[in-house]
């Protein structure tokens, strides 16, 4: 499993893309830069194969990976065929202690066992956007708790506090998917609004095919049946199903802005990726 962070041009936060699989490579971390050592290369995490203690080339010479490395990972049998891909926004409460106000922590645990699994050979990627509380931030998520408590759904609990009903935004997960040489992708998600804002304006990445994502406890085997779960599950589904038109106009308003300067000024870089 690569960590690999990047920072952007669109906001201050460093995003994540946890990646399963070693032939899955990222164009911008391998990229040169002018006057580095081969030792920065190893610090920075531009390398193949693994580091061991003695190393001094970034590059294993006649390693499987070399070949990997220089198209992206877009030839090979296992590569055929497109990775796993989930689009996390990040959820401190529901990852750190599992809170019983949704079902996060579940999801991302979920989609990082479905990824790892021996006969996943396509690998697969967790892009993991620091979009907390989509996207209102961990403060003004709390506040919106409380409205739940009396009484409102996680929607209209948004709307009372003048935030969108959802402000997460997809132009970044686009573009590091990309940098990442996936331009097709299985995507891991019960959210069909999803799938058109992963592809982009233009799809510039096809969704092949939608997996769904199957919460534990339907399924009888664990996870979390609280009233609060059950709730926010069932805002999401009627939110999947029903056509909410001012909920699209909101989301294509702050999709498309960041995704454009994305594309005017593609300044995305990768600081480092760790081998763990
Ligand atoms: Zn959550």
């Amino acid at each position: 499993m690569f960590l690999h962070l990047y920072t952007n041009n669109i906001d201050n936060k460093e995003h994540l893309a946890i990646v399963f699989g070693g032939h899955i490579r990222s164009r911008s971390l391998d990229a040169p830069r002018e006057g580095e050592t081969e030792m920065d290369r190893l610090v920075r995490g531009a390398y193949t194969g693994r580091l061991y203690p003695g190393r001094t080339k970034s590059r294993e010479e006649g390693g499987q990976e070399d070949d990997q490395s220089k198209d992206g990972g877009t030839s090979g049998g296992a590569a055929q065929v497109p990775p796993l891909v989930r689009i996390h926004s990040e959820c401190y409460t529901g990852e750190t202690v599992w809170s019983a106000r949704c079902d996060c922590g579940e999801q991302l645990d979920e989609a990082a066992r479905l990824m790892s699994l021996p006969d996943n050979k396509a690998g697969g990627i967790i892009i993991y956007l620091r979009q907390e509380g989509r996207g209102i931030g961990l403060g003004e998520k709390l506040k919106a708790y409380n409205l739940q408590d009396l009484g409102s759904d996680t929607v209209e609990a948004n709307l009372l506090l003048r935030h969108p009903a959802d402000a997460r935004s997809y132009g970044l997960a686009t573009a590091m998917l990309l940098d990442l040489g996936q331009r097709e992708i299985r995507l891991l998600t019960n959210n069909p609004d999803k799938v058109r804002a992963v592809e982009g304006p233009n799809r510039e990445i096809v969704v092949k095919e939608r997996v769904a994502m199957v919460p534990l406890s339907w399924r009888g085997q664990g996870g979390f049946r609280t009233p609060e779960v059950e709730g926010y599950l069932k805002t999401k589904v009627c939110l999947s199903l029903s056509l909410c038109l001012s909920l699209s106009v909101c989301l294509s308003f702050l999709f498309h802005l960041p995704l454009s300067i994305v594309s005017a000024s593609p300044c995305l870089s990768l600081l480092f990726a760790v081998l763990y």
